[in-house]
């Protein structure tokens, strides 16, 4: 029957259906901005009452579209790590009650890995095969992955300090944008020239695809205090924009010459959305005779039917996990190849 995905590890709830061959019957998203946006970032309590407050909504909203009932469904997956803990025991621990009430099988599904395999939802049209080189630039992650099968995962490199997301809402922070920042200083970027912001490009050339940003942020603090108008704002977003793309295009290049056999080269998490960086990476993609596959915003973002595809996956493989399986804050893609 078809699984009930949940996701609730940060600051978005979501829910979805998808039939046992991947379709999507339905799918909801509430992003708590409202919540947080006076906080100027994500505040773990606030979260989780959030979460507590709609998630039961959500869930009915999401069987009703599709037509179906809980006693319908063939198995519940909710994201039970990485990620703030009451947020994620909010969501796992309503899949388990919602598993136990309708005797279905549980799949505890891990959020990094429910982004890496969104390339291969049928929904797509384009089910990217093993091996694939995976870079998840979210707000909370910035890794290279080598994604070999389900439950096989190598991270090949991964930042020293900030993730890329939080190094734009930070930078944005800085150029007076409100929060999340990365999306209005793409567009504050879109008219300002990068060449007149030259901003340093932290290990760049360097060996790996580890990734730096903290420096990067150091310089836009200092620049940002020497703006006179609205011009130099526009060019030191642009400048910050240029260079963070210069950066993950270079990581990315390295990555791709660690990863040998990879079919493609996938993006995902929130900054795929920029449109500077999709740039980038084609370029190092089309360089390498790979397609760069990005899947559509609303599921590079944080959605339930990245989780829902991963937990069809997992059962697929006869993969499931008990209900007594506990939410992880820290959870490496590592770990992930069941015993
Ligand atoms: P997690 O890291 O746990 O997946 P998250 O909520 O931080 O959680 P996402 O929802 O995938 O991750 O992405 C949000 C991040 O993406 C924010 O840092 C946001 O600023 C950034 N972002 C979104 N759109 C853009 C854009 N157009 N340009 C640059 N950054 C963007
Ligand atoms: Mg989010
Ligand atoms: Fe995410």
């Amino acid at each position: 029957g078809p699984v009930l995905g949940i996701e609730s590890s940060c600051d978005e709830t979501a829910a979805a259906i998808l039939a046992p061959d991947g379709t999507i019957l339905a799918e909801v998203v509430r992003s708590q901005l409202v919540e947080h946006a006076r906080f100027g970032g994500v505040v773990p309590e606030i979260a989780a009452r959030a979460h507590l407050a709609h998630l039961p909504a959500l869930v009915a909203h999401v069987l009703g579209q599709a037509g179906l009932t809980a006693r319908d469904l063939g198995a519940i997956a909710a994201t039970s790590g990485p990620g703030l803990i009451g947020g994620l025991a909010v969501g796992a621990s309503f899949g388990k009650g919602m598993a136990l009430a309708c005797r279905l099988p549980f799949v505890a599904v891990n959020h990094l890995e429910a982004h890496a395999l969104t390339p291969r939802l049928p929904a797509l049209g384009l089910p990217v095969a093993f091996p694939y080189l995976l870079l998840l630039l979210s707000g909370g992650h910035c890794q290279c992955v080598a994604v070999l099968g389900v439950g096989r995962y190598l991270r090949l490199g991964t930042t020293l300090d900030d993730a890329v997301g939080e190094a734009f809402d930070k930078s944005a922070k800085l150029l007076g944008l409100p929060w999340p920042g990365g999306p209005a200083l793409e567009r504050l970027a879109a008219s300002g020239d990068a060449a007149r912001a030259p901003l340093p490009r932290p290990l760049y050339g360097r060996a790996g695809c580890d990734f730096s940003f903290s420096g990067l942020k150091t310089a836009v603090a200092q620049k940002a205090a020497r703006i006179t108008c609205e011009q130099d704002r526009a060019d030191l977003a642009a400048g910050f924009q240029a260079a963070v793309a210069a950066v993950l295009a270079d990581r990315a290049r390295h990555a791709l010459a660690m990863a040998p056999g990879t079919t493609a080269l996938v993006v995902a998490g929130g900054v795929a959305a920029n449109a500077g960086v999709r740039t980038a990476l084609a370029a190092v993609a089309a360089a390498a005779g790979l397609p760069l596959v990005a899947p559509p915003i609303r599921l590079c973002t944080d959605n339930a039917v990245m989780v829902a595809w991963a937990g069809i996956e997992r059962l697929r493989l006869g993969w499931q996990d008990s209900v007594g399986h506990a939410p992880r804050p820290r959870w490496p893609l590592m770990e992930m190849t069941p015993a």
